[in-house]
Protein backbone atom coordinates (compact mmCIF):
# COMPACT_ATOMS: atom_id res chain seq x y z
CA UNK A 1 0.00 0.00 0.00
CA UNK A 2 1.83 3.25 -1.46
CA UNK A 3 -1.15 5.54 0.46
CA UNK A 4 0.18 8.03 3.35
CA UNK A 5 -2.30 10.64 4.92
CA UNK A 6 -1.13 13.94 4.46
CA UNK A 7 -2.03 14.08 8.32
CA UNK A 8 0.98 12.67 9.12
CA UNK A 9 2.86 15.29 8.12
CA UNK A 10 0.42 18.46 9.17
CA UNK A 11 -0.27 16.71 12.55
CA UNK A 12 3.11 15.38 13.87
CA UNK A 13 5.76 17.20 11.52
CA UNK A 14 7.06 20.72 12.91
CA UNK A 15 5.43 24.13 11.29
CA UNK A 16 8.91 24.38 9.78
CA UNK A 17 8.33 22.06 6.84
CA UNK A 18 8.80 24.06 3.41
CA UNK A 19 8.68 22.49 -0.06
CA UNK A 20 5.77 20.22 1.08
CA UNK A 21 3.77 23.26 1.45
CA UNK A 22 4.91 24.09 -1.97
CA UNK A 23 4.27 20.65 -3.73
CA UNK A 24 1.33 19.19 -1.74
CA UNK A 25 1.48 15.61 -2.25
CA UNK A 26 3.07 12.48 -1.00
CA UNK A 27 6.00 11.70 -3.20
CA UNK A 28 7.18 7.89 -3.86
CA UNK A 29 9.63 7.18 -6.71
CA UNK A 30 11.99 8.80 -8.86
CA UNK A 31 13.84 7.98 -12.00
CA UNK A 32 15.97 10.47 -13.82
CA UNK A 33 14.18 13.75 -14.46
CA UNK A 34 11.20 12.49 -12.88
CA UNK A 35 9.40 12.08 -10.11
CA UNK A 36 5.99 10.34 -9.22
CA UNK A 37 3.97 9.95 -6.00
CA UNK A 38 1.90 7.99 -4.54
CA UNK A 39 -1.26 8.48 -6.66
CA UNK A 40 0.90 7.71 -9.67
CA UNK A 41 1.31 10.80 -10.76
CA UNK A 42 4.00 11.95 -12.61
CA UNK A 43 6.37 15.34 -12.20
CA UNK A 44 9.14 16.23 -14.57
CA UNK A 45 11.86 17.69 -11.64
CA UNK A 46 13.37 21.26 -12.99
CA UNK A 47 14.24 21.61 -9.42
CA UNK A 48 16.49 18.58 -9.02
CA UNK A 49 17.02 18.48 -4.79
CA UNK A 50 17.62 22.08 -4.92
CA UNK A 51 20.93 21.29 -7.08
CA UNK A 52 21.41 18.19 -5.35
CA UNK A 53 20.47 15.83 -8.40
CA UNK A 54 23.08 17.30 -11.60
CA UNK A 55 22.60 13.39 -13.08
CA UNK A 56 18.57 12.80 -12.38
CA UNK A 57 16.87 10.41 -9.77
CA UNK A 58 18.57 6.82 -9.34
CA UNK A 59 20.77 7.41 -12.11
CA UNK A 60 21.42 3.81 -13.57
CA UNK A 61 25.23 3.88 -13.87
CA UNK A 62 25.31 5.22 -10.36
CA UNK A 63 22.71 2.89 -9.03
CA UNK A 64 24.57 0.24 -10.08
CA UNK A 65 27.86 0.98 -8.45
CA UNK A 66 25.74 0.97 -5.38
CA UNK A 67 24.12 -1.79 -5.27
CA UNK A 68 27.17 -3.48 -6.30
CA UNK A 69 29.05 -1.94 -3.55
CA UNK A 70 26.21 -2.93 -1.05
CA UNK A 71 26.12 -6.51 -2.16
CA UNK A 72 29.51 -6.87 -1.48
CA UNK A 73 29.13 -5.56 2.27
CA UNK A 74 30.97 -2.44 1.29
CA UNK A 75 31.41 0.13 4.31
CA UNK A 76 28.87 2.23 5.00
CA UNK A 77 29.02 3.98 8.15
CA UNK A 78 33.33 4.43 8.92
CA UNK A 79 33.63 7.70 10.70
CA UNK A 80 36.25 9.27 8.90
CA UNK A 81 38.49 5.99 9.15
CA UNK A 82 40.76 5.53 6.18
CA UNK A 83 38.98 3.33 3.82
CA UNK A 84 39.05 1.91 0.02
CA UNK A 85 35.70 3.91 -0.91
CA UNK A 86 37.03 7.70 0.53
CA UNK A 87 40.93 6.80 -0.58
CA UNK A 88 39.00 5.99 -3.95
CA UNK A 89 37.18 8.88 -4.21
CA UNK A 90 40.46 11.01 -2.84
CA UNK A 91 42.77 9.61 -5.66
CA UNK A 92 39.95 10.49 -8.57
CA UNK A 93 38.79 13.49 -7.20
CA UNK A 94 42.46 14.82 -7.10
CA UNK A 95 43.26 12.95 -10.63
CA UNK A 96 40.06 14.75 -12.54
CA UNK A 97 38.99 17.36 -11.49
CA UNK A 98 41.96 19.54 -9.39
CA UNK A 99 45.24 18.39 -11.41
CA UNK A 100 43.42 18.98 -14.66
CA UNK A 101 42.99 22.54 -13.69
CA UNK A 102 46.12 23.14 -11.46
CA UNK A 103 44.40 23.55 -8.16
CA UNK A 104 46.21 22.44 -5.14
CA UNK A 105 43.85 21.88 -2.29
CA UNK A 106 44.04 19.78 0.50
CA UNK A 107 40.32 18.14 1.05
CA UNK A 108 38.46 17.91 4.44
CA UNK A 109 35.26 16.18 4.69
CA UNK A 110 33.55 18.33 7.25
CA UNK A 111 30.03 16.45 7.62
CA UNK A 112 27.19 15.85 5.34
CA UNK A 113 25.73 19.08 4.19
CA UNK A 114 26.53 22.25 2.78
CA UNK A 115 26.07 24.34 6.27
CA UNK A 116 28.57 21.74 7.60
CA UNK A 117 30.90 23.16 5.03
CA UNK A 118 30.53 26.97 5.17
CA UNK A 119 30.89 26.18 9.41
CA UNK A 120 33.89 24.84 8.11
CA UNK A 121 35.13 26.71 5.82
CA UNK A 122 34.28 30.55 8.49
CA UNK A 123 36.00 28.19 11.56
CA UNK A 124 39.12 27.67 9.39
CA UNK A 125 39.52 31.46 8.28
CA UNK A 126 39.20 32.57 11.68
CA UNK A 127 41.86 30.05 13.13
CA UNK A 128 44.12 30.60 10.12
CA UNK A 129 43.60 34.69 10.29
CA UNK A 130 43.02 34.82 14.02
CA UNK A 131 40.79 37.58 12.90
CA UNK A 132 36.95 37.28 14.04
CA UNK A 133 34.62 39.39 11.05
CA UNK A 134 33.58 37.82 7.79
CA UNK A 135 32.39 39.89 4.59
CA UNK A 136 29.45 38.63 2.82
CA UNK A 137 27.67 39.97 0.52
CA UNK A 138 23.58 41.12 0.03
CA UNK A 139 21.31 38.24 -0.82
CA UNK A 140 23.52 35.75 -0.14
CA UNK A 141 22.59 32.42 0.80
CA UNK A 142 25.17 29.37 2.38
CA UNK A 143 23.11 27.99 4.69
CA UNK A 144 20.79 27.77 8.32
CA UNK A 145 23.37 26.77 10.86
CA UNK A 146 24.21 30.02 13.13
CA UNK A 147 27.64 30.54 11.47
CA UNK A 148 26.49 30.10 8.10
CA UNK A 149 23.28 31.85 8.83
CA UNK A 150 25.44 34.97 10.06
CA UNK A 151 26.98 35.32 6.26
CA UNK A 152 22.93 35.18 5.20
CA UNK A 153 21.46 37.91 3.47
CA UNK A 154 17.95 37.02 4.01
CA UNK A 155 16.07 38.61 6.50
CA UNK A 156 12.97 35.77 7.16
CA UNK A 157 16.00 32.99 7.82
CA UNK A 158 17.60 35.05 10.09
CA UNK A 159 14.69 35.73 11.61
CA UNK A 160 14.86 31.93 12.58
CA UNK A 161 17.23 32.58 14.70
CA UNK A 162 15.57 34.42 16.74
CA UNK A 163 18.47 36.47 17.94
CA UNK A 164 21.25 38.92 16.60
CA UNK A 165 23.93 36.99 14.58
CA UNK A 166 27.31 38.32 15.13
CA UNK A 167 30.61 38.73 13.59
CA UNK A 168 29.33 39.42 9.62
CA UNK A 169 29.40 42.12 8.02
CA UNK A 170 27.27 42.60 4.60
CA UNK A 171 28.13 44.00 1.69
CA UNK A 172 26.79 45.30 -1.83
CA UNK A 173 26.44 41.85 -4.49
CA UNK A 174 27.45 42.61 -7.82
CA UNK A 175 24.79 44.79 -9.43
CA UNK A 176 23.03 45.39 -6.63
CA UNK A 177 22.05 48.94 -6.46
CA UNK A 178 21.46 48.33 -10.74
CA UNK A 179 24.62 49.93 -11.52
CA UNK A 180 28.34 48.52 -11.77
CA UNK A 181 30.69 49.29 -9.42
CA UNK A 182 33.83 48.59 -11.09
CA UNK A 183 36.22 48.31 -8.41
CA UNK A 184 36.58 48.31 -4.55
CA UNK A 185 38.32 51.24 -3.89
CA UNK A 186 35.02 52.42 -1.70
CA UNK A 187 35.41 49.05 0.44
CA UNK A 188 38.60 49.53 0.97
CA UNK A 189 37.88 53.15 2.41
CA UNK A 190 35.74 51.57 4.46
CA UNK A 191 38.92 49.36 5.82
CA UNK A 192 41.38 52.17 6.20
CA UNK A 193 38.58 54.55 8.41
CA UNK A 194 39.60 53.60 11.32
CA UNK A 195 35.67 55.17 12.32
CA UNK A 196 33.84 52.47 10.15
CA UNK A 197 34.75 50.03 13.28
CA UNK A 198 34.65 47.15 10.41
CA UNK A 199 38.15 45.21 11.96
CA UNK A 200 40.14 43.83 9.09
CA UNK A 201 37.70 40.53 8.10
CA UNK A 202 39.27 37.17 8.38
CA UNK A 203 37.73 36.29 5.12
CA UNK A 204 35.08 37.19 2.25
CA UNK A 205 32.16 34.67 1.27
CA UNK A 206 30.93 34.80 -1.99
CA UNK A 207 28.50 32.95 -4.54
CA UNK A 208 29.59 32.86 -8.25
CA UNK A 209 25.84 32.88 -8.85
CA UNK A 210 23.79 33.46 -6.42
CA UNK A 211 21.03 30.85 -6.04
CA UNK A 212 18.80 31.05 -3.25
CA UNK A 213 19.27 34.80 -3.57
CA UNK A 214 17.45 35.20 -7.01
CA UNK A 215 20.29 33.48 -9.57
CA UNK A 216 22.41 37.03 -9.12
CA UNK A 217 25.29 36.49 -11.21
CA UNK A 218 28.09 38.17 -10.71
CA UNK A 219 30.12 39.20 -13.50
CA UNK A 220 34.04 37.52 -13.92
CA UNK A 221 35.40 41.44 -13.81
CA UNK A 222 33.56 41.81 -10.46
CA UNK A 223 34.70 38.33 -9.11
CA UNK A 224 38.20 38.86 -10.29
CA UNK A 225 38.31 42.44 -8.28
CA UNK A 226 36.79 40.70 -5.13
CA UNK A 227 39.75 38.27 -5.32
CA UNK A 228 42.21 40.92 -6.10
CA UNK A 229 41.31 42.57 -3.05
CA UNK A 230 41.73 39.73 -1.18
CA UNK A 231 44.99 39.50 -1.88
CA UNK A 232 46.09 42.91 -1.75
CA UNK A 233 44.64 42.99 2.18
CA UNK A 234 44.95 39.69 3.24
CA UNK A 235 42.14 38.59 3.36
CA UNK A 236 40.67 34.98 2.46
CA UNK A 237 38.48 33.99 -0.54
CA UNK A 238 36.36 31.90 0.53
CA UNK A 239 33.72 30.58 -2.68
CA UNK A 240 30.59 29.24 -1.80
CA UNK A 241 30.08 26.34 -4.23
CA UNK A 242 27.73 24.23 -2.54
CA UNK A 243 24.77 24.64 -5.44
CA UNK A 244 26.63 25.94 -8.56
CA UNK A 245 29.80 23.43 -8.31
CA UNK A 246 29.82 20.51 -9.68
CA UNK A 247 28.95 21.87 -13.52
CA UNK A 248 25.62 23.55 -12.51
CA UNK A 249 27.32 26.44 -14.60
CA UNK A 250 28.72 24.62 -17.00
CA UNK A 251 32.42 24.20 -15.64
CA UNK A 252 32.73 21.85 -12.51
CA UNK A 253 33.38 24.48 -10.50
CA UNK A 254 31.44 27.87 -10.88
CA UNK A 255 34.60 30.41 -10.61
CA UNK A 256 36.54 28.28 -13.23
CA UNK A 257 35.23 30.96 -15.67
CA UNK A 258 36.47 34.16 -13.71
CA UNK A 259 40.03 32.14 -13.93
CA UNK A 260 40.21 33.19 -10.49
CA UNK A 261 41.70 30.78 -7.51
CA UNK A 262 39.90 30.90 -3.78
CA UNK A 263 41.74 29.96 -0.95
CA UNK A 264 38.63 27.68 0.34
CA UNK A 265 35.61 26.04 -2.04
CA UNK A 266 32.94 24.59 -0.13
CA UNK A 267 31.31 21.66 -2.16
CA UNK A 268 27.96 19.48 -1.55
CA UNK A 269 24.86 18.97 -3.03
CA UNK A 270 25.70 16.85 -6.79
CA UNK A 271 29.12 16.14 -5.27
CA UNK A 272 28.11 12.56 -4.21
CA UNK A 273 26.52 12.00 -7.66
CA UNK A 274 23.12 10.42 -6.25
CA UNK A 275 21.82 12.77 -4.11
CA UNK A 276 23.56 10.96 -1.25
CA UNK A 277 24.40 13.11 1.93
CA UNK A 278 28.20 13.87 1.24
CA UNK A 279 30.54 17.42 1.37
CA UNK A 280 33.76 18.84 0.74
CA UNK A 281 35.73 21.48 2.14
CA UNK A 282 39.00 22.69 -0.12
CA UNK A 283 41.52 24.74 1.26
CA UNK A 284 45.21 25.84 -0.21
CA UNK A 285 47.88 23.29 1.47
CA UNK A 286 49.29 26.64 4.22
CA UNK A 287 45.64 26.71 5.27
CA UNK A 288 45.67 23.60 6.71
CA UNK A 289 46.51 24.59 10.26
CA UNK A 290 44.09 22.00 11.95
CA UNK A 291 45.55 20.04 14.97
CA UNK A 292 44.14 16.04 14.65
CA UNK A 293 40.68 15.75 15.95
CA UNK A 294 39.98 19.63 16.31
CA UNK A 295 37.25 19.26 13.55
CA UNK A 296 35.25 16.33 13.76
CA UNK A 297 31.77 14.20 13.63
CA UNK A 298 30.23 11.07 13.35
CA UNK A 299 28.81 11.90 9.56
CA UNK A 300 32.06 12.92 8.33
CA UNK A 301 32.56 10.48 5.14
CA UNK A 302 29.66 8.61 3.91
CA UNK A 303 30.98 6.06 2.04
CA UNK A 304 28.39 4.88 0.00
CA UNK A 305 28.62 8.15 -1.29
CA UNK A 306 31.96 7.88 -1.83
CA UNK A 307 31.31 5.25 -4.12
CA UNK A 308 28.81 6.90 -6.41
CA UNK A 309 30.94 10.23 -6.19
CA UNK A 310 33.45 8.45 -7.73
CA UNK A 311 31.75 6.83 -10.44
CA UNK A 312 29.90 10.18 -11.18
CA UNK A 313 33.54 11.85 -11.75
CA UNK A 314 34.84 8.62 -14.08
CA UNK A 315 31.75 8.99 -16.20
CA UNK A 316 30.48 12.43 -16.09
CA UNK A 317 33.88 14.39 -15.73
CA UNK A 318 36.37 12.59 -17.45
CA UNK A 319 36.53 15.11 -20.44
CA UNK A 320 34.14 18.18 -21.43
CA UNK A 321 31.11 16.82 -23.16
CA UNK A 322 29.20 17.29 -20.23
CA UNK A 323 30.24 21.29 -19.90
CA UNK A 324 29.51 21.37 -23.99
CA UNK A 325 26.14 20.28 -22.81
CA UNK A 326 25.43 22.19 -19.95
CA UNK A 327 26.29 25.55 -21.84
CA UNK A 328 24.03 23.98 -24.77
CA UNK A 329 20.82 23.10 -22.66
CA UNK A 330 20.99 26.76 -20.55
CA UNK A 331 21.40 28.37 -24.24
CA UNK A 332 18.11 26.82 -25.15
CA UNK A 333 16.40 27.51 -21.37
CA UNK A 334 17.94 31.39 -22.00
CA UNK A 335 15.91 31.50 -25.43
CA UNK A 336 12.87 30.17 -24.23
CA UNK A 337 12.87 33.00 -21.77
CA UNK A 338 13.63 35.38 -23.92
CA UNK A 339 11.00 34.82 -25.74
CA UNK A 340 8.70 35.05 -23.04
CA UNK A 341 10.65 38.61 -22.06
CA UNK A 342 9.85 39.64 -24.94
CA UNK A 343 6.26 38.80 -25.42
CA UNK A 344 5.35 40.03 -21.34
CA UNK A 345 6.43 43.47 -19.99
CA UNK A 346 8.06 43.33 -16.86
CA UNK A 347 9.51 39.64 -17.45
CA UNK A 348 13.43 39.66 -17.35
CA UNK A 349 16.09 36.48 -17.69
CA UNK A 350 19.33 35.73 -15.60
CA UNK A 351 21.31 32.91 -15.35
CA UNK A 352 24.37 30.49 -16.47
CA UNK A 353 24.95 26.99 -17.84
CA UNK A 354 21.73 25.72 -16.65
CA UNK A 355 20.66 27.66 -13.46
CA UNK A 356 18.30 30.09 -14.90
CA UNK A 357 16.26 32.32 -13.70
CA UNK A 358 12.85 34.25 -14.95
CA UNK A 359 12.35 37.13 -12.97
CA UNK A 360 8.80 39.37 -12.30
CA UNK A 361 8.29 42.92 -11.36
CA UNK A 362 4.76 42.13 -9.81
CA UNK A 363 6.31 40.05 -7.40
CA UNK A 364 3.36 37.63 -6.72
CA UNK A 365 3.58 36.04 -9.64
CA UNK A 366 6.62 33.82 -9.84
CA UNK A 367 4.87 32.06 -7.18
CA UNK A 368 1.73 31.80 -8.86
CA UNK A 369 3.44 30.44 -12.08
CA UNK A 370 5.18 27.52 -9.65
CA UNK A 371 1.88 26.25 -8.43
CA UNK A 372 0.61 26.52 -12.07
CA UNK A 373 3.62 24.41 -13.28
CA UNK A 374 2.74 22.01 -10.62
CA UNK A 375 -0.86 21.78 -11.35
CA UNK A 376 0.55 20.84 -14.97
CA UNK A 377 3.04 18.34 -13.75
CA UNK A 378 6.12 20.45 -13.35
CA UNK A 379 8.20 21.30 -10.26
CA UNK A 380 9.61 24.52 -10.29
CA UNK A 381 10.66 26.79 -7.14
CA UNK A 382 10.92 30.24 -6.68
CA UNK A 383 13.89 32.29 -5.34
CA UNK A 384 15.10 35.99 -4.65
CA UNK A 385 14.37 38.43 -1.77
CA UNK A 386 11.20 38.63 -2.39
CA UNK A 387 10.25 34.57 -3.92
CA UNK A 388 9.90 36.73 -7.58
CA UNK A 389 12.03 34.53 -9.53
CA UNK A 390 11.18 31.41 -10.85
CA UNK A 391 14.35 29.06 -10.72
CA UNK A 392 15.83 26.61 -12.83
CA UNK A 393 17.69 23.98 -11.73
CA UNK A 394 16.91 20.74 -14.31
CA UNK A 395 19.41 17.62 -13.75
CA UNK A 396 22.57 18.30 -16.37
CA UNK A 397 21.47 14.88 -17.98
CA UNK A 398 18.15 15.85 -19.06
CA UNK A 399 17.07 14.85 -22.40
CA UNK A 400 16.21 17.14 -24.96
CA UNK A 401 13.05 15.72 -25.23
CA UNK A 402 12.21 15.97 -21.16
CA UNK A 403 13.38 19.33 -21.27
CA UNK A 404 11.49 21.08 -24.05
CA UNK A 405 8.48 19.18 -22.26
CA UNK A 406 8.75 21.06 -19.23
CA UNK A 407 10.04 24.50 -20.69
CA UNK A 408 6.43 24.40 -22.86
CA UNK A 409 4.53 24.05 -19.43
CA UNK A 410 6.43 26.59 -17.80
CA UNK A 411 5.70 28.96 -21.04
CA UNK A 412 2.08 27.91 -20.44
CA UNK A 413 1.90 29.06 -17.03
CA UNK A 414 3.39 32.06 -17.38
CA UNK A 415 1.09 32.93 -19.91
CA UNK A 416 -1.92 31.76 -17.74
CA UNK A 417 -0.66 34.32 -15.12
CA UNK A 418 0.59 37.03 -16.59
CA UNK A 419 -2.42 37.47 -19.11
N1 LIG B 1 25.45 27.33 0.34
C1 LIG B 1 24.71 27.50 -0.75
C2 LIG B 1 25.19 28.39 -1.84
C3 LIG B 1 23.46 26.85 -0.86
O1 LIG B 1 22.70 27.05 -1.95
C4 LIG B 1 23.03 26.01 0.19
C5 LIG B 1 21.71 25.26 0.12
N2 LIG B 1 20.72 25.79 -0.66
C6 LIG B 1 23.86 25.87 1.31
C7 LIG B 1 25.07 26.54 1.35
C8 LIG B 1 23.46 25.03 2.47
O2 LIG B 1 23.52 23.69 2.15
P1 LIG B 1 22.65 22.64 2.99
O3 LIG B 1 21.23 22.96 2.77
O4 LIG B 1 23.07 21.32 2.43
O5 LIG B 1 23.08 22.79 4.41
Amino acid sequence: DQHIDDSVFTTHESEVRSYCRSWPTVFNRASGSWLTDSGGRKYLDFFAGAGSLNYGHNNPILKAELIDYLADDGITHGLDMATVAKGRFIETFTSRILEPRGLDYKIQFPGPTGANSVETALKLARKVTGRESIISFTNAFHGMTLGALSVTGNSMKRAGAGIPLVHATPMPFDNYFGGVMEDFAWFERVLDDSGSGLNRPAAVIVETVQGEGGVNVARVEWLQALEELCRRRDILLIVDDVQMGCGRTGEFFSFEAAGITPDIVTLSKSISGYGLPLALTLFKPELDVWAPGEHNGTFRGNNPAFVTATKTLDTYWADNTLTAEVHRKGEHIHEVFTGLTERHDGLSTRGRGMVRGLAFAETTAAGKVCAAAFGAGLLAETSGPSDEVVKLLPPLTISDDDLTHGLDILVRSVEEVVA
